[in-house]
């Protein structure tokens, strides 16, 4: 409602209360004078009518008195009668004013009486003409007029009575209208007072709230409401102001908010240079953290500041810093890297999964980061922002900032904070480079000292242990083992299976020998196949002998080696301290030699070192370094040994057989040499230099017009895995000019069973060009008859071993039976190997071995004596049937090397 209303509203009401109390005073007033004009027009007047009536009464009764006899003039009837109506006026005057109860009667009486007398006189004074009339006595008129005078005493007296009550009650009425008008201008100027103030204070009040707001607001204070409930003027005006002030307050607000951001801009480039200085400070990566969150939070006042870091195979951060009022709740915080989680889905896991900023400027409205509600709502967050951490362009963990307020993190802020990210990403990656390289370092280091395919320890690292055992072992008075382990057919795994299968072979020995061992003992490989153990506080010898038959033991059990079941035997030379060798060398030489012999005499075995030993092992070494210069210097040579026709008693075919002309040793059997030939793969090279000479020694005895030989050469397994062997058949061929009908390639099982496929490619390829092939020591190897049948084989040589005990050893004599009866099955030539005596070659014979070979016949003899038999045989003997011959040599020596050359016995 207008103000103005209101205030003419208030104006009529006072006016119309003052009019009220007006009237009102004025009616009290009014019926007091009315009073006062009653008490003068009818009581008092009453009293003066009655009392002139009296008056006239008393003039009346006087003019009634005649002298006596006189007759009362006529006038005196007049005047009488005027008195009488004067009285009889003043008396009905009387009646008019006052009309109590008392009045009335005493009126009536005195009238009466008046009348009585009145008649009684008159009738005197005027007598009646006509008719007789009875004079009254003068004393009943006396008494009427003096019952009369009574009459009017009495009402004299009542009226007065009557008037002094009525001029008390009118007084008491008077006093009483004059109390009420009091009151009433009391009470009336009390509710016109508390109106007026009542009407000031709703119309200051507000303006005095507006006024100090507006003296608030005038100083910058907007925290002030105004409270606005009318909808008048003043209202509007307040209003008006309030509009005003909220206006204000918002420019205020974003004046504090620009100044606020502003400052935090500041600060944070203050944090921003004092991170770089943490970067430049810090030494590990926990301490980059740790001052970076300290930096901030001193710098930009955030809530709190987390720095999570990614750990390798974990999909949840780990809190790496913390600092802030939050710090402690934050403590706790999970952050998962994957959204599968809900603390996956919050601001950080969002950052570190895109690898952009994350940023929620009022955090309790984002129904995403909903998992953190709780949290922030305990620490009174508002908004917060999430940056990645990169390493590499990889998210290596997040920054986490939390702010007490609603849109802390304004563009410019947020690119403040990518620069610090980014500050301590280069950081990271610093410490990631350093790491590195320490890694490298360390690897290196470790190569240095650790096998890289095991991981065990290598020669280095074995000998700086053994060094310091050897110290504690002096010391202590106490003994130690070093056990030297060589592989016994690793290399035909490795060359046939390839490089990868004879890893496999190598850690899975490495582990194996690791396990025999307790975590005190060394378990170290040398390179190739070679390990060495060193056992530390032996006591008894024979412990070490039961260790090593252990490990022996368990590297012989198969092991799968990509599909391969492949099983290999070790064999262990031993050397124990102090009685072997006061020094590391001399330790792992000894052992070394007693592995040798342990290799040579028949593998898959211990040796320990003894000083006996120490001598063969001289003259391998002697021999190793002789080998590598035996081609060059022509040391080798071939002997040929000659096989026999069963059914012509004819030379069928000799064999190659190597010898190493030693300058010291003298002649030497292959035996001595081959396998150090295989072991440091000379062999390749001598073998191409067998299968040459072999060649060319045939074609030479073809052109010194002797008859066709088939010649049988020697193939090793490390010759026969050489991808070159098939060109070195055909260049040999080719250069010698040899038929190749009369080539023999013998090769043993063992060489096909470990590569069926390449063999069986391998074998046909050479036969395709018309060479044939024998399977040497048949029987010794992996015999399998029915794999057999796969290979693309001419002849079986049966094994030495099955025709020594023939034709006593039932065993051999069935074995031998079997290979002659399937060999024949298949169709292949049967050759029996080492045949010494008579009751063999007949048992042989009888049985329909095909070819014998043995020193029964013939030993292996240099090429000239082979030579000088083939042309006996062709000129004087059609048969070598040992009855026939008489120039087969030594057959007394059955079963034993002759080492001097056998040419010189044939001389
Ligand atoms: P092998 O191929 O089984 O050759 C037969 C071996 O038995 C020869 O020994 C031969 O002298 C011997 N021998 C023949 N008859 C008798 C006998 O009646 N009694 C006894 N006790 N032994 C007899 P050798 O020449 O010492 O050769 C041994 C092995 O050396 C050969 O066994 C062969 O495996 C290998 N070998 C010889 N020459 C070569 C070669 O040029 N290359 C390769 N890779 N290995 C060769
Ligand atoms: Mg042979
Ligand atoms: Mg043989």
């Amino acid at each position: 409602m207008s103000i103005l209303y209101k205030f003419f509203g208030a104006f009529s009401i006072v006016v119309a209360l003052a009019c009220g109390l007006a009237f009102y005073g004025i009616r009290s007033i009014s019926s007091t004078g009315d009073l006062v004009v009653d008490l003068y027009d009818g009581p008092l007047m009453g009293i003066n009518y009655a009392r002139s009536a009296h008056a006239a009464l008393n003039e009346a009764r006087l003019l009634l008195q005649p002298g006596p006899g006189e007759a009362p003039p006529k006038e005196t009837a007049e005047k009488f009668e005027k008195l009488l109506a004067n009285i009889t006026d003043n008396l009905q005057i009387v009646r008019e004013r006052v009309k109590t109860k008392d009045v009335t009667v005493a009126l009536e009486q005195a009238e009466s009486r008046l009348r009585d007398w009145s008649n009684a006189e008159l009738q005197i004074l005027k007598p009646p003409t006509g008719g007789l009339t009875t004079i009254p006595a003068p004393f009943a008129i006396t008494r009427k007029s003096e019952a009369t005078v009574a009459a009017l005493d009495d009402l004299v007296e009542i009226v007065a009575a009557y008037g002094f009550d009525y001029r008390m009650q009118a007084e008491a009425k008077a006093t009483a209208a004059r109390a009420t008008m009091l009151t009433l201008a009391i009470g009336a100027a009390l509710a016109g007072l508390t109106l007026a103030i009542a009407f000031a204070y709703s119309m200051s009040k507000p303006i005095f709230a507006a006024m100090r707001v507006a003296e608030r607001v005038a100083t910058g204070n907007f925290t002030d409401k105004i409270d606005i409930r009318r909808r008048d003027e003043l209202g509007r005006l307040l209003n008006s102001l309030a509009a005003m002030q909220s206006t204000l307050k918002a420019r205020a607000d974003e004046d504090e908010a620009a100044r606020i951001s502003k400052e935090r801009l500041t600060r944070m480039l203050a944090a921003l240079n004092a991170t770089n200085e943490a970067i430049m400070r810090a030494k590990t990566r926990e301490q980059l953290f740790e001052f970076v969150c300290k930096a901030a939070i001193a710098g930009a006042r955030f809530t709190s500041m987390t720095i999570a870091v990614a750990e390798p195979g974990s999909e949840f951060l780990r809190i790496a810093a913390v600092a802030g009022p939050g710090a402690k709740v934050q403590k706790g915080l999970r952050i998962a890297t994957s959204d599968a989680y809900p603390e996956g889905r919050g601001l950080s896991g969002i950052a570190f999964r895109a690898k952009r900023p994350c940023i929620s400027n009022d955090y309790l409205a984002d129904v995403q980061s909903q998992a953190f509600h709780e949290a922030v709502r305990r620490t009174g967050t508002k908004s917060g922002a999430a940056l990645p951490l990169l390493s590499q362009n990889n998210a290596a963990g997040v920054l986490l900032f939390l702010s007490a307020e609603i849109g802390t993190f304004t563009p410019e802020f947020v690119e403040l904070l990518q620069r610090l990210a980014a500050n301590v990403s280069f950081a990271l990656e610093g410490f990631d480079r350093a790491d590195e390289k320490e890694k490298a370092e360390e690897r290196i280091k470790y190569l240095a000292t650790h096998d890289n395919l095991t991981d065990l320890p290598n020669r280095a690292m074995f000998n700086q242990l053994l060094g310091f055992s050897m110290q504690e072992a002096r010391r202590y008075d106490r003994r130690c083992a070093v056990l030297f382990i060589d592989l016994d057919r690793f290399k035909i795994i490795n060359d046939t299976l390839g490089h990868a299968a004879g890893d496999a072979l190598l850690i899975e020995v490495a582990r194996r020998l690791r396990s025999g061992v307790r975590k005190s003992d060394v378990v170290a490989r040398l390179g190739g196949d070679e390990f060495v153990i060193l056992l530390n506080e032996i006591t008894e010898i024979q412990q070490v002998a039961t260790i090593a038959r252990n490990l022996l033991a368990s590297v012989d059990k198969t092991m799968d080696l990509g599909g391969h079941e492949c099983g290999v035997t070790a064999s262990i030379g031993i050397a124990m301290f102090p009685e072997d060798g006061d020094n590391e060398q001399t330790l792992m030489k000894n052992a070394d030699i007693a592995m040798y012999l342990a290799k040579q005499e028949g593998k898959n075995d211990i040796r320990f070192f003894s000083t006996e030993i120490a001598t063969q092992s001289v003259d391998r070494l002697m021999l190793e370094a002789g080998l590598r210069h035996a081609l060059d210097r022509n040391q080798l040579c071939l002997h040929y040994q000659p096989k026999l026709d069963v059914v012509t008693g004819r030379i069928a075919g000799v064999e190659a057989l190597l010898r190493w002309n030693h300058p010291e040793l003298g002649m030497l059997p292959p035996m001595r040499f081959i396998p150090l030939a295989e072991e440091t793969g000379l062999i390749v090279a001598i073998g191409r230099w067998v299968l040459k000479t072999a060649c060319a020694q045939n074609v030479a005895w073809q052109r010194e017009g002797l008859p066709p030989l088939s010649m049988a050469v020697n193939v090793s397994p490390r010759q026969f895995l050489d991808e070159n062997l098939l060109r070195d058949i055909d260049d040999v061929l080719a250069a010698t000019g040899m038929n190749p009908n009369l080539l023999q390639i013998e090769i043993t099982e063992s060489m096909v069973m470990l590569n069926v496929d390449r063999a069986i490619q391998l074998l046909d390829s050479i036969q395709s060009r018309g060479v044939r092939l024998a399977i040497d020591d048949f029987g010794t190897g992996y015999s399998s008859m029915s794999l057999l049948k796969q290979f693309p084989i001419d002849t079986i040589k049966i094994d030495r071993s099955f025709v020594r005990d023939l034709p006593h050893g039932s065993e051999d004599k069935a074995i031998a039976q079997a290979i002659i009866a399937m060999g024949k099955a298949l169709g292949l030539t049967i050759v029996a190997e080492g045949v010494e005596t008579m009751e063999q070659n007949a048992f042989l014979t009888q049985n329909a071995c095909d070819e014998i070979q043995g020193f029964l016949f013939s030993k292996p003899l240099p090429s000239e004596n082979i030579a000088e038999l083939l042309r006996l045989q062709h000129v004087d003997a059609p048969s070598l049937q040992p009855e026939l011959s008489n120039i087969i040599l030594d057959s007394g020596k059955q079963g034993h090397w002759i080492s001097e050359p056998v040419s010189a016995r044939v001389e």
